[in-house]
């Protein structure tokens, strides 16, 4: 497979360092509030990259964190703590608001298709491999303790800006947050490794350590969650591209001065999904979720299909219209494959040939948009019905965009459903009364359909009628 390492800024051949494996972290979400639908872009190109990964072979063990103490409002170590504020907003204990938020991410996650990784850490399970990091990066130089604090020495690096070359623009995002500058610091991008001293004094979660009682800072969650269960060596590192700097800057200086050698092999970063004003994000506020899509009568499974229509490393703008040519679009194939029959031979060259095109498409630095031409190509494809409805079986373990199950269910609905005006508008009416709860007159209109002939049948996909 080729694909694009953020740390070579090449796209290169991917090799894992323990043949046939791959260790894979992903970082996970803050948890103080619904995911919006530009997270949930990220994690599904990482679900792709990781099934197919699977697909072609390879055994990966995934790991995520769940950051549930530690992000603070800006990325850099400023601002409150994120936790905090969601926990004062909805008047819940920060646990609460954890608890509540991870499982609604996952329930996300399902609604997409997304795997839940082999791993799911909360940051706050992992203190005292916290607390056992830091105090080796101590002993070794590259952390001090000032003004209550512990800090990374990013001096002692002989490569600080690992992924960006263009250092005065990464100062200016470290310090986007227009903060005061923090005066403990012995160099301007040094990054808190541990708080006892913080302007929020209420900070709800504390815990006992050498240099006082506090709190982790967030970027050394991700290294210690991922040596923990990874090990010394990572295959690939995912997140969104807003995660480079600092936070994987961070991780990595943190990770290779505590290990003494290289740490993780590829960075993979998704590129953001816009809304026409800029970048979805939760602390403006703003954002879609996959309920809200849902509440819209959107399939969350069609704005998979949105995301897998375009690049990864491409920023993706969202518009209403756009999701709507998606859906339109993935009906239509639904539509396409539940008009194909179980039947028909076999032919095995024809099938590897269009497995192999399929294959290129999502080894082309993971070019899924090429794979779903890939398979727009086997429903044109000289082949059996049943060769066609194996290869759309085989290229969705890795797309997971439903098809088989969407078709299945459009099968079933399609034939009994005659179209009549008059009796569809008798059907909706009735539908309404129920929905006041009017049952006398909801009754009524039944007995008016039965006069007429006319059987309905409440299912779980709506209201059906038959003539008997
Ligand atoms: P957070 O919950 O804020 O820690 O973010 C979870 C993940 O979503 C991280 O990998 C972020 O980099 C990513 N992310 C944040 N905003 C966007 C966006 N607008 N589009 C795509 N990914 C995003
Ligand atoms: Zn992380």
């Amino acid at each position: 497979m080729k694909l694009y390492n953020s740390l070579t800024r090449s796209v290169d051949e991917f090799r894992s360092v323990e043949e046939g494996k791959v260790r894979m972290y992903t970082c996970g979400p803050t948890v103080y509030h619904f995911a919006h639908i530009g997270n949930l872009r990220t994690y599904i190109m990482e679900d792709v990259l990781e099934k197919y990964l699977r697909w072609s072979g390879y055994q990966v063990d995934r790991v995520m964190n769940i950051t549930d103490v530690g992000h603070l409002s800006s990325d850099a170590d400023t601002g409150e703590d994120k936790m905090l504020k969601g926990a004062r907003r909805e008047h819940k204990t920060v646990m609460e608001v954890a608890r509540f938020y991870t499982d609604a991410f996952f329930a996300d996650c399902e609604k997409l298709h997304i795997r839940k990784p082999d791993t799911v850490q909360p940051a706050t399970g992992c203190i005292e491999d916290f607390i056992r990091v830091i105090s080796s990066l101590i002993d070794k130089g590259y952390a001090y303790l000032a003004g209550g604090n512990v800090y990374f020495d990013t001096s002692k690096l002989a490569e600080y800006y690992v992924f960006n070359k263009h250092e005065e623009e990464d100062l200016l995002v470290g310090v986007r947050d227009g903060v005061e500058e923090d005066v403990n610091k012995r160099n301007k991008n040094d990054f808190v490794l541990w708080f006892t001293k913080s302007k929020f004094e209420d900070q709800a979660l504390k815990w006992d350590s050498p240099w006082g009682v506090g709190y982790p800072g967030w970027h050394i969650e991700c290294s210690c969650i991922s040596m923990k269960y990874l090990g010394d060596f990572l295959d690939i590192h995912c997140g969104g591209i807003d995660n480079a700097f600092p936070h994987h800057t961070n991780e990595i200086a943190q990770s290779e001065a505590y290990l003494g050698h290289k740490w993780c092999n590829w960075w993979f970063h998704v590129l953001h999904l816009n809304t026409t004003s800029g970048k979805m994000s939760k602390s403006s506020g703003e954002f879609l979720t996959v309920s809200l899509l849902e509440e819209k009568g959107y399939d969350p499974l069609a704005y998979r299909f949105f995301c897998l229509q375009s690049h990864y490393r491409k920023s993706l703008e969202f518009s209403w219209e756009a999701l709507d040519n998606a859906v339109a679009a993935y009906d239509k194939l639904v539509a396409r494959i539940a008009a194909l029959k179980d039947e028909g031979g076999s032919d095995e060259e024809g099938k590897k040939a269009l497995r192999d095109a399929f294959d290129q498409a999502m080894g082309s630095d993971l070019n899924t948009a090429m794979g779903i031409t890939a398979l727009y190509d086997v429903l044109k494809a000289p082949i059996s019905d049943r060769d066609k409805l194996a290869l759309i079986a085989d290229f969705d373990q890795v797309l997971s965009l439903g098809l088989l199950a969407a078709a299945e269910k459009l099968r079933a609905k399609a034939p009994q459903q005659e179209s009549d005006p008059e009796i569809d508008a008798l059907v909706a009416a009735r539908t309404e009364a129920r929905k006041a709860k009017n049952w006398a007159e909801a009754d009524r209109i039944r007995d008016e359909l039965k006069a007429r002939g006319i059987v309905i049948e409440d299912t779980k996909d709506g209201v059906k009628w038959k003539r008997v």
